[in-house]
């Protein structure tokens, strides 16, 4: 392990690794996938990715374990998701193979970086596929770029596992109903960072997205999805425009052995008013419990959290979800794939 690094005071910022790896896709196939110490990339002016935002991204982690052995968490379902973001924008998809491979590869060039246990750190890994091929008129590039770079990370938002603030937002929407926000592209980042860099302005750790076309639903909370827990249910958003978290999918196996009662469905802003926890999840931070949501518009406060503290079951989810991630309890499930250093 690299010993020169405060693990406890890392943000969730870029930290300079040794390597990452790369493959080109050209005259249709991908190329070999090569190591390089280069943090930059060579591309054509015209790139579709800098034009028409031909561009996708993952982010999944892996974990050092007390027993040191890493983790990386549920990578199968990034490689399935980034296949869709591929698809959606008409990119070359990766192979199952590849992606495994890069991401593996990656991490184990890279393995001094994973933070230890105690730190509550974790490597981050960002899978990135990118159109290079030049065009100029509105059409697909015919050369991609996949790459993978893994860098550590503290947690997410710098309170923790602490409650935080979040803003309702009607006059900005991350996505349309039927555009891109199922996907993983950086064009519903590029939408979501005016409304997001407000909010921080005025206090909030992230903003709350309304459905775009009624602004009468929940649909996801920035980069991150949105949950509530009411008596015995765990209750999730169903929506054409929210990116499907991981999390959010491996929280609603947890909840369901833990007895809840799971609801994806449609779930109405003043719903919020007869929820007992709620909380946003997504890779980054696990779960960010919410003890207050403001409607920007209206003044309206939502408050949870009174005592100042997360709520219990979302504790409890989070410090199941946790124990999978860094090996403490037995993975039942088979989220978590052994890199064999
Ligand atoms: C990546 C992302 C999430 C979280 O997904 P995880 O797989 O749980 O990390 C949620 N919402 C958006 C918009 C995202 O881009």
């Amino acid at each position: 392990m690299a010993n020169n690094i405060d693990w406890g005071n890392l943000s969730f910022g870029y930290f300079k690794t040794d390597f990452n790896v790369r493959s080109y896709f050209k005259n249709g196939k991908w190329g070999e996938l090569e190591t390089t110490d280069s943090e930059t990339i060579n591309i054509h002016m015209a790139a579709t990715c800098l034009h028409y935002g031909q561009e996708a991204f993952e982010g999944l982690k892996a974990f050092r374990g007390k027993d040191n052995k890493i983790r990386i968490f549920r990578w199968e379902e990034n490689w399935k998701r980034m296949l869709n973001s591929a698809k959606g924008v008409m990119m070359a998809e990766v192979p199952q193979e590849l992606f495994k491979k890069a991401i593996f590869t990656a991490v184990k060039l890279n393995s001094k970086y994973v933070p230890p246990m105690e730190s509550g750190a974790a490597l981050y890994i960002r899978p990135l596929l990118v159109g290079t091929g030049e065009q100029v008129g509105v059409k697909a590039a015919t050369e991609y770029l996949f790459l993978v770079f893994v860098t550590p990370v503290g947690p997410y938002f710098k309170e923790g596992f602490k409650p935080v603030s979040i803003q309702i937002v009607k006059d900005c929407d991350r996505a349309a109903p039927l555009g891109t926000g199922n996907i993983k592209v950086g064009g519903n980042y590029a939408a979501s960072l005016k409304s997001l860099g407000r909010a921080h302005n005025e206090g909030f750790s992230t903003v709350l997205y309304l459905d775009a076309k009624e602004k009468k639903y929940i649909d996801e909370a920035g980069p991150a999805n949105f949950f509530a827990i009411k008596g015995k249910k765990y209750i999730t958003p169903e929506s054409t425009s929210i990116l499907p978290s991981i999390t959010n999918m491996s929280l609603v196996e947890l909840a369901k052995d833990m007895g809840l009662q799971v609801e994806r469905r449609k779930v109405q802003l003043e719903e919020l008013s007869e929820f007992d926890e709620v909380g946003a999840c997504g890779t980054a931070a696990v779960i960010s419990p919410i003890k207050k949501i403001v409607d920007r518009e209206t003044g309206k406060e939502y408050v949870y959290c009174k005592d100042g503290k997360a709520g219990i079951i979302s504790t409890k989810l989070y410090d199941k979800l946790r124990a999978i991630q860094y090996g403490e309890e037995p993975d039942k499930y088979g989220w978590v794939s052994v890199v064999e250093e």
